[in-house]
């Protein structure tokens, strides 16, 4: 009687432990520095999910990671399951283009959805004397760290220009670093390719050392809008970064975060976080200002990989699809 006993307990716990075992999905998103933007979009995205668990059993986390280039080749290898990208590196890597160049077109990535705006930020110190980009020559310059996704975009405003890199001191650190080197007087200026209001550039502008934002704009951006069909104009609001010595908004050119993953991963994951956050989208528009002006339409624009089959799933039960290029539908 008592081994009987012992028997049925033993199995109620494994059937208990084997349960809870099966129900936990581990989910991870790649985002960016801790002081930029990706870092608190993966964080609210994971949260929407999250809330959800009992339906999900998904556990997601967001990671803080060296940014787009670096997301998209961890998604791609299956490291990651989620990415936070710039739309103009989804371009690139399902073109074939850029960092992905020898490597050809990287057919597993797939798009999720498109989030908020990010401006190329150009920061100077007041004392460099830096007005305008031909100003950076000889000046010592953070362009972006390897794996950014701002790397690509220092290099091309300056192109624009005719500067190169072997004109500047050309740094390549991490974005979280950059306002203590400038206040330390290490660095001149620095690119960030980001969206508004963020902690960075709020530090960057709030030190002894007086900064302001460079206008990136004239006749060779209008050429560059023309020649990359992944760049828009852009605004940084100055009422974002009031300690700054501008005293208007800043024109700029932008691109678009975007949520990307793999063709690999499972339709029902991919579907659980598209679900979320356009079902609770009035709570997740308050989890960062930089969402501020997003609609579920404008969260379907600025994709290059085809949407995946998880997402689409939902964009057809939402009636949403008509707001995709038909070519992403796959
Ligand atoms: N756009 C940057 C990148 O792709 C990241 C910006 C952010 O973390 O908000 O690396």
């Amino acid at each position: 009687m008592k081994n009987i006993r012992f028997s049925l307990i033993l199995l109620l716990l494994v059937a208990i432990f084997s349960c809870a075992k099966k129900d936990v999905v581990f989910v991870t998103i790649g985002t960016g520095g801790v002081s930029g933007v990706y870092y608190p979009t993966g964080g609210a995205i994971s949260k929407m999910v999250n809330n959800n668990f009992k339906e999900y059993g998904i556990k997601a986390t967001a990671e803080s990671t060296a940014g787009s280039v670096y997301n998209i080749n961890s998604v791609l290898s299956g490291d990651l399951d989620f990415g936070i990208a710039q739309s103009d590196r989804q371009y690139q890597a399902v073109k074939g283009l850029s960092e992905w160049a020898e490597f050809g077109p990287q057919e597993k990535l797939r798009s999720v959805f498109s989030i908020h705006p990010e401006a190329i930020t150009l920061i100077v110190s007041d004392k460099s004397g830096i007005k305008t980009i031909e100003d950076l020559v000889g000046a010592r310059v953070n362009l972006g760290n390897p794996g950014s996704g701002q790397l690509q975009n220092s290099r091309d405003v300056l192109g624009a220009f005719g500067v190169s890199e072997d004109m500047l001191k050309s740094e390549y650190v991490k974005a979280v670093e950059a306002p203590g080197l400038v206040q330390d007087e290490l660095l001149d200026a620095f690119f960030y390719t980001v969206g508004h209001p963020n902690v960075n550039i709020k530090e960057a502008t709030s030190g002894r050392v007086k900064v302001h934002i460079v206008p990136i704009e004239g006749s060779p951006i209008e050429s560059l809008l023309e020649a990359l069909p992944y760049y828009d104009r852009a605004i940084i609001p100055h009422d974002y970064y009031e300690l700054s010595t501008n005293t208007e908004d800043v024109p700029t050119i932008g691109v678009k975060a975007t949520l990307v993953t793999s063709a690999d991963v499972f339709d029902d994951i991919v579907y659980a976080f598209t679900k979320e956050v356009f079902e609770n989208f009035d709570e997740f528009k308050t989890l960062h200002p930089a969402y501020g002006i997003l609609t579920k339409e404008s969260m379907l624009k600025g994709l290059s990989a085809p949407v995946h089959p998880g997402a689409l799933k939902y964009y057809k039960e939402a009636g949403l699809t008509e707001h995709i290029k038909p070519e992403l539908i796959k």
